[in-house]
């Protein structure tokens, strides 16, 4: 079982290519190349741009402002957040469409990217870490897990506002969803704080939601992890994260796994493998042993004169296939036990035994042994 937390994010100077000692203008004109690189307008479609661009527009936002990189430097990206800057790019307190107009403004039509002039966003990504069974992992497992996460305000419906009239102008900034203010040489463009950068307030607040159109809620969710998944699989439920702000679409919910490990076996990607103890005269005669596997038991023949070390296979008794019908195999290796103590009877049986089998103590190189092991085995 785990808790629900948001999806991780890149380091900020990573994202930019620059030194965490970055002065300003190292970090504004790492941003400039990765933004005229990645820039929508220059990659229609491409979404993998887009989202580099939005990294990128983020990285800046945060790094650029002396408080917030001190914050972000501290304590990451929830110290960046508590300045203001929440998970989704769009939620900071910066327009990312004015930063680019101020430091790119001739270059691109840089118009669609603002969010200004509309409340909806889309919800935050959630990540719930989820520990399950090495069984589980195997066979596929279903549970309940509870997660909280933000769900329309039903009280306003996800309006915000009490009496269903909706917002109006935001006087602070008249609309625009920012105040200019300068820094250095440039005039930069912040979201203003009234608003949120919406360009419209809500006179009559919900009193559920206080506004905020969405609540906070604690919830259950069936989670069904399919057959042969690994450690640190992601499962990912479209529409399963946050609400959207003001009727915006919703997050995903991504499901992480960690495996907690067996008693004995072990996996090795399809394959299962362990270890198991035989005598010297099973090694010698050969027999049949019944072994515990995955959800039942196996019986493994174990061949005349099987040297110490010697693999068995048994098929199909390993990991399901993601996505097919195989199974990988279960890997036995046979370790011949010697005795550490002997009866007296047994003492005298082991004196007979060895002198017929008597053994040419000769030396020969280790890798000579290696080659003769293969051999045999
Ligand atoms: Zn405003
Ligand atoms: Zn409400």
């Amino acid at each position: 079982m785990g808790s629900n937390t948001r999806v991780s994010k890149a380091d900020y100077y990573e994202v930019l290519g620059v030194s965490r000692e970055a002065n300003d203008q190292e970090l504004k004109s790492a941003y400039r190349k990765l933004a005229l690189k990645f820039h929508p307008d220059r990659n229609p479609g491409n979404h993998a741009a887009e989202e580099k661009f939005k990294e990128a527009s983020e990285a800046y936002q945060v790094l650029s402002d002396g408080d917030k990189r001190a914050a972000y430097d501290r304590y990451g990206h929830a110290g960046a957040a508590a300045q203001g800057f929440g998970g989704s790019p769009f939620a900071g307190s910066v327009d990312i469409g004015d930063i680019f107009g101020d430091l790119f403004g001739e270059m691109f039509n840089v118009g669609g990217h603002s969010q200004r002039g509309s409340r909806q966003q889309r919800g935050d990504d959630l990540r719930f870490d989820l520990t399950i069974d090495f069984e589980g992992a195997i066979f596929g497992y279903e549970t309940e897990v509870k997660i909280r996460r933000l769900e329309t305000c039903t009280t306003c419906n996800g309006r915000g506002s009490a009496s269903g009239r909706g917002p109006t102008t935001c006087g602070q900034c008249q609309g625009r969803g920012q105040v200019r203010y300068q820094q250095g040489f440039f005039s930069v463009a912040r979201t203003c704080g009234a608003c949120s950068g919406t360009g419209s307030v809500i006179g009559d607040p919900c009193t559920t939601c206080r506004g905020e159109s969405r609540v906070s809620k604690e919830l259950k969710l069936n989670v069904k992890v399919p057959p042969g998944v690994e450690n640190g699989t992601r499962i990912r439920y479209a529409g399963e994260g946050d609400a959207g702000r003001s009727g915006g679409p919703r997050g995903d919910l991504y499901v992480v796994l960690s495996i907690r490990p067996h008693d004995f076996f072990e996996r090795d990607g399809q394959d299962l493998h362990c270890v198991i103890p035989i005598s010297f005269p099973q090694a010698a005669l050969g027999a049949e042993i019944e072994i515990p596997a995955i959800g039942g038991t196996v019986t493994i023949k174990v061949p005349e004169g099987t040297q110490s070390g010697k693999q068995l296979r048994v098929r199909g008794q390993g990991v399901p296939l993601l996505n097919d019908n195989g199974r990988g195999d279960l890997i036995v290796q046979v370790l011949v036990q010697i005795p550490r103590k002997l009866s007296r009877a047994q003492r005298e049986l082991v004196n007979k035994l060895a002198e017929s089998l008597a053994v040419d103590n000769k030396p020969s190189s280790p890798s000579l042994m290696e080659k003769m092991k293969d051999l045999f085995n």
